[in-house]
C-alpha cells in the first residue's frame, strides 16, 4: 500500500503527466461516489436487494419494461442532483492542455460531459442513463418525454419514427457491450503513454483488460481506487486516497 500524502502523490502523478502526451483516463463508480452518487452495485446500493433487469426480459415483457423505467427515473434524479467533482474537473484541465486523449468510463451518470469535457472524448462503455434511445433505429428520446408518455398512457414508450422499443441508453445485464466503443477504447488504450484509473476496482471484464493493454504497449499505469485492485502489481503508482484529494492538485 502507498502511504504517501495526497501532496506527494500529486507530485508523483504530475511528473508522470509531464512526461506524457497521450493520456487515457479510465473511471468507475469511485469517482461518482465522491459526487454523492451511490455505487449501485455496493452492498448498500440502491439495487442491492433487487434483481437486475436482464435485457431479454426488457424486450420480452411490458411489466419488466415499466419496472426498468421506474428504476431509471429514480436513478436519473440522483444523477441530476449530483455535481461534477475535483476528479472530473482535473480531467477537463488535462484535456484543455491537450494531454488527454479520452476518458473511458464505466459510469452512466453523464458527469464527465457535464463537467465540461468534450463529449466526443468520453467513451461510455456501459452507456448513459440520462438519455434514452430506440433499440432499433437509435433515435434519441429524453427521459422527461418517456416519463410523460408512461404517465399519460400507462405503457412504455415506442419510437415515434419506427415503432421500436425505447430504453435508457444503458447497457443492461445480458445486453451486448457496444462493440464500436470497446474497439475504440482498446485502440486508444494501446496508443496511450499514461493510463490513469480513477475509482474502478478493475474486476469487470472486458473493461478491466484495458489497463493491461496499455501496460503491454509500454504505457505507465496509475491506479487511484479506495480498495486495492487485481492490477495494482502492474501499476507504476497506486493510491487508496480519495480521488479528489489528489486530483484537485493536478493543474
Ligand atoms: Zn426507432
Amino acid at each position: 500500500m502507498n502511504f504517501n500524502s495526497p501532496v506527494q502523490l500529486a507530485q508523483q502523478l504530475l511528473e508522470l503527466i509531464d512526461h506524457s502526451d497521450h493520456i487515457v483516463a479510465f473511471t468507475g463508480a469511485g469517482i461518482s461516489t465522491e459526487s454523492g452518487i451511490p455505487d449501485f452495485r455496493s452492498p448498500n446500493g440502491l439495487w442491492a436487494k433487487m434483481d437486475p433487469i436482464m435485457f431479454d426480459d426488457f424486450v420480452a415483457d411490458e411489466d419488466t419494461r415499466l419496472e426498468d423505467w421506474r428504476r431509471r427515473f429514480i436513478q436519473n434524479e440522483e444523477f441530476l442532483a449530483a455535481e461534477a467533482n475535483e476528479g472530473h474537473k482535473a480531467l477537463v484541465r488535462l484535456e484543455k492542455r491537450g494531454k488527454l486523449d479520452c476518458t473511458i468510463t464505466q459510469n452512466i451518470d453523464g458527469l464527465h460531459q457535464r463537467s465540461g469535457q468534450n463529449p466526443d472524448k468520453v467513451i461510455e462503455i456501459h452507456g448513459n442513463g440520462t438519455v434514452a434511445s430506440c433499440l432499433d433505429c437509435g433515435a434519441e428520446m429524453t427521459l422527461a418525454e418517456a416519463k410523460r408518455h408512461i404517465e399519460e398512457t400507462g405503457h412504455s414508450p415506442l419510437c415515434p419514427h419506427c415503432g421500436g422499443l425505447v430504453k435508457t441508453s444503458i447497457i443492461n445485464f445480458g445486453q451486448a457491450m457496444p462493440e464500436e466503443k470497446m474497439m475504440r477504447a482498446m485502440r486508444l488504450s494501446g496508443d496511450c503513454d499514461l493510463f490513469i484509473v480513477l475509482g474502478s476496482s478493475l474486476v469487470v471484464y472486458p473493461a478491466a483488460g484495458l489497463p493491461q493493454i496499455a501496460k503491454q504497449h509500454g504505457a505507465k499505469l496509475v491506479i487511484i481506487n479506495r480498495d486495492s485492485t487485481p492490477l495494482d502489481e502492474l501499476a507504476d503508482m497506486t493510491s487508496q486516497q480519495e480521488i479528489g484529494s489528489i486530483m484537485k492538485l493536478i493543474a
